[in-house]
């Protein structure tokens, strides 16, 4: 149990505590309408602190431990030279092989990878 977690419960305890004394005491202010509420107000907040601190939510934790599996991966790698490259680059930095060639044939996209073009079946290998 974290330090805050014992605070909150000894002053929730100590509100009930309060309100229960306040509410059996024979004192005017206890009697009127006004401290009647203060005193129901008093005793459902320190009934509140002490659930709290005694089941924490365990939401935040599960979250926190949820992010780091999922690291962003905002680049891509070089499919010549398996570096490093951003989705926007015309040409690999390191290698300078084009990362988006297209056919010469049709004029369509075609991976670096690719030998021949899948939609006209021409050769993409200058050899
Ligand atoms: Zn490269
Ligand atoms: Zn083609």
């Amino acid at each position: 149990m974290k330090p805050g977690r014992i605070i909150g419960f000894i002053l929730g305890s100590a509100l009930i505590y309060f309100s229960v004394g306040a509410y059996f005491s024979n004192e005017a202010a206890a009697q009127t309408d006004t401290g009647r509420i203060m005193i129901y107000v008093a005793g459902a907040f320190g009934i509140l602190m002490v659930i709290s601190n005694l089941f924490p939510a365990k939401t935040p934790q599960t979250m926190q431990t949820v992010i780091p599996q999922t690291p962003p991966q905002p680049s891509l790698s070089c499919p010549t030279c398996q570096k490093p490259v951003e989705v926007s680059f015309q040409h690999c930095p390191h290698c300078g092989v084009n990362l988006h060639p297209i056919c010469p044939n049709c004029k369509k996209e075609v991976s670096v990878e690719f030998k021949v073009c899948p939609y006209c079946a021409t050769s993409l290998k200058e050899e």
